[in-house]
């Protein structure tokens, strides 16, 4: 009988792989230049709006609804039944019916 005593010795080849695999993806997170959103700004007119008085003096009502310069007028208050036929002026003018008007629109008048 013959002992065939076979050594193996294992060399363990620790071949560590160091695999560095460096792939390139680095994320290149480029500032990305997100301006803020700008809040609208109002629209500056070009031409500033005048200070129009809109005044009658006169007549002691706002020009833009003096019947009296304005006789084109008459037939808009009428058709809104804002007239007083007794003093021929819109009912919302007439101060000789609503004297409390006239507070009101001393009022509006321009200083
Ligand atoms: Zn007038
Ligand atoms: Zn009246």
């Amino acid at each position: 009988m013959s002992n065939s005593s076979s050594g193996w010795i294992l060399a363990g080849a620790c071949a560590l792989a160091l695999s560095t695999t460096t792939a390139c993806d680095s994320k290149s997170e480029a500032p990305a230049s997100k301006s803020p959103p700008v809040p609208e700004k109002p629209v500056a007119p070009l031409v500033p709006k005048k200070e129009v008085a809109d005044w009658c003096g006169e007549h002691g009502v706002p020009e833009s609804i003096c019947t009296r310069c304005n006789s084109a007028l008459i037939a808009d208050f009428k058709k809104k039944n804002d007239w007083c036929a007794k003093h021929d002026l819109p009912e919302s003018q007439s101060l000789k019916c609503h004297p409390e008007l006239e507070a009101k629109l001393k009022s509006m008048a321009p200083k």
